[in-house]
């Protein structure tokens, strides 16, 4: 088994490699940022990952490309000794190369740097974080502090719910002893919890009739959707943690017209395991209070939790510890929004996240991400990588 060195990781040397990798990983960044890359166009996020896989190979890396019909190709990358030793001396690096943004995006949001800042769609949400990765797998290369094998896993359509790199994901994490996320960091933080999500769907059917002549034969699928609103949105717990969000209304045809039509789409956001269990009982347990109308519900939860478990706050502290040694005073942070660090976790695999860039506007057209952030982001991932855990 490889044996990591007793001597403490060299931060400070880590840093100014860093810095002297900036150029470099800026111009890596600005290559994935102008191969626009929508979850949804194949062609377009293969093009972008075949980069990625490119870059990988460069480095010395041992890749496997996990080919897709429907979705992007998944890339799968492993650098550093092969493990003897089993997920002990294994840690998975996590992220995705999908964005948002639909092709043609670069017109209106040119990927350029201002205001000390690179913008541009997919920068901050995730590329960035994708860059720093590789540039901190160089760093460590070259330093001979690869001791433990590192998996680079990149997917295609997280931001559509990872539907096929779920599994690919979950049994490469389960094959490791650490997981780490390069989503964007909250303001400077990592992240150390994230809710899970569900999305559920109502359609009500109601009974047709004439407002004026008939009224009274008829029944009302706005009404008993209202009311339906009403009792889910009363399901919210904020001091659990749990919110229930109807964010889609429709129905109705015209206003003379009973309505025999309406539905809602609801998102919601748990903060504890438990608590999706119990809301997906009660979506399944919804009644309509009008007999005359018939509920459809469909839907469930697509990620679960990401709880602070005992094993990320040790990976937190050994994260607070480097980040100390550069005079940096790193803090967790705990956020709404998921990612695939909630599958990991949940398999009981201590999961950091947020581990990628500084910056604002992911999904928004101010997306963009502090340049002079890159070069602490980068050593202290390494110096975590380097790390024997
Ligand atoms: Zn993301």
């Amino acid at each position: 088994m490889p044996v990591a060195p007793d001597v403490p990781i060299p931060m400070r040397a880590l840093l100014a490699g860093a810095r002297r990798k900036q150029l470099a990983l800026l111009d890596f960044l600005r290559q994935l940022v102008q191969a626009e890359s929508p979850s949804d166009n194949k062609a377009a996020v293969d093009a972008c990952v075949a980069l990625a896989a490119a870059h990988a190979k460069a480095l010395g890396g041992r890749v496997k490309l996990h080919r897709q019909r429907g979705f992007g190709n998944i890339l799968e990358a492993r650098f550093g000794p092969r493990s003897k030793a089993g997920p002990a001396s294994r840690t998975l690096l996590l992220g995705h190369l999908d964005t948002v943004w639909p092709l043609g995006t670069l017109k209106t949001m040119p990927c350029h740097v201002a205001d000390a800042r690179l913008w541009g769609p997919g920068t901050f949400d995730m590329k960035a974080g994708v860059a720093i990765a590789f540039t901190a797998l160089e760093m460590l290369a070259e330093a001979a502090l690869l001791h433990r094998e590192i998996v680079l896993l990149l997917n295609s359509e997280e931001e559509i719910g990872s539907p096929v790199s779920r599994p690919i994901t979950e049994r490469l994490a389960a094959e490791c002893s650490a997981v780490y996320v390069l989503e964007p960091a909250q303001g400077l933080a990592y992240k150390t919890a994230r809710k899970g999500t569900g999305n559920w769907r109502i359609a009500v059917q109601g009974v047709a009739a004439h407002a004026g002549v008939d009224f009274e034969k008829g029944a009302s699928a706005i009404r008993e959707l209202a009311r339906i609103v009403e009792t889910v949105s009363a399901w919210t717990d904020l001091k659990r943690g749990l919110t229930v969000s109807v964010g889609l209304v429709g129905g109705g045809s015209k206003t003379n017209v009973v309505p025999a039509e309406a539905w809602a789409e609801v998102d919601v956001r748990f903060a504890r395991k438990a608590d999706g269990a119990r809301i997906e009982r009660k979506f399944a347990a919804l009644k309509p209070t009008d007999k005359r109308c018939a509920l459809t519900v469909t839907g469930g939860i697509n990620r679960p939790p990401m709880e602070r478990t005992r094993g990320t706050v040790k990976l937190f502290r050994q994260a607070r510890a480097l980040a100390a040694e550069l005079g940096f005073a790193l803090e967790e942070a705990a956020t709404g929004g998921a990612s695939d660090g909630n599958f990991t976790s949940a398999l009981g695999i201590p999961t950091l996240d947020g581990m990628g860039a500084v910056g604002e506007g992911a999904h928004a057209p101010h997306e963009s991400i502090v340049l002079s952030q890159l070069p602490l982001r980068t050593a202290l991932l390494a110096g975590l990588l380097a790390q024997p855990i």
